[in-house]
């Protein structure tokens, strides 16, 4: 049993992955295309917290939201936002230390969707702050080619955002926390 519970983690990962690569390939042919419909975030937002909330537990970290109770609709491929949320999530999951909290915050202003995805985590060197979005780029070295990822997150994150006419913003405090800020046009 503990040896399938290996090879089912281990090809979700290569699974993951090979989307994940499919998605570069596509964005780099200019065919990243997006199939746009009518779509409620804050339902998307909170089915990614139910499902991340595991995870988060497992690592001791507190996973709040605060979302209004209804965001207006935005014109947008819910499968895609689903992934940009669940990459920003997972992220901040992954660089939050045991006891820590990633909190999620929605609103709409100015005629935009805004959502934060906060934590209070190690925080990214300024000198690497502007790199995050470059595919391949990994703050801590060591973790290249290692199981933790690809560095391709947030490379994807920010195209699909950018793909909905959005903008994808990262602010940092070394040893404080993170915060990355998606707006959404209305
Ligand atoms: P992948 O997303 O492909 O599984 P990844 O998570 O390492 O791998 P990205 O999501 O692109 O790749 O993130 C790039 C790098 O940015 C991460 O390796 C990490 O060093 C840094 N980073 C991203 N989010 C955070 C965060 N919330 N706090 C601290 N560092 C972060
Ligand atoms: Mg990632």
């Amino acid at each position: 049993q503990y040896a399938a519970q290996i090879i089912h983690d281990e090809s979700a990962r290569l699974h993951r992955m090979v989307e994940d690569l499919l998605d570069l390939a596509r964005i780099e042919a200019g065919r990243l295309d997006l199939n746009q419909r009518s779509v409620q975030l804050d339902e998307i937002l909170f089915g990614i917290i139910e499902n991340l909330t595991v995870k988060a537990d497992e690592n001791d970290i507190t996973l709040t939201r605060n979302l209004p109770e209804s965001l207006p609709r935005i014109a947008g491929d819910g499968d895609r936002l689903a992934q940009v949320f669940t990459n920003l999530i997972d992220n901040a999951i992954k660089h939050t230390p045991t006891g820590g909290t990633v909190a999620v915050e929605a609103v709409a202003q100015n005629q935009e969707l805004i959502v934060n995805v906060r934590d209070t985590g190690e925080g990214i060197p300024p000198e690497d702050l502007a790199r995050v979005f470059e595919r391949f780029y990994q703050v801590d070295k060591s973790r290249q080619g290692s199981r933790s990822g690809a560095g391709l997150g947030l490379a994807i994150t920010r195209q699909i955002v950018e793909a909905h006419g959005g903008k994808l913003h990262v602010a940092s405090k070394l040893g404080e926390g993170t915060v990355f800020t998606v707006w959404l046009p209305l």
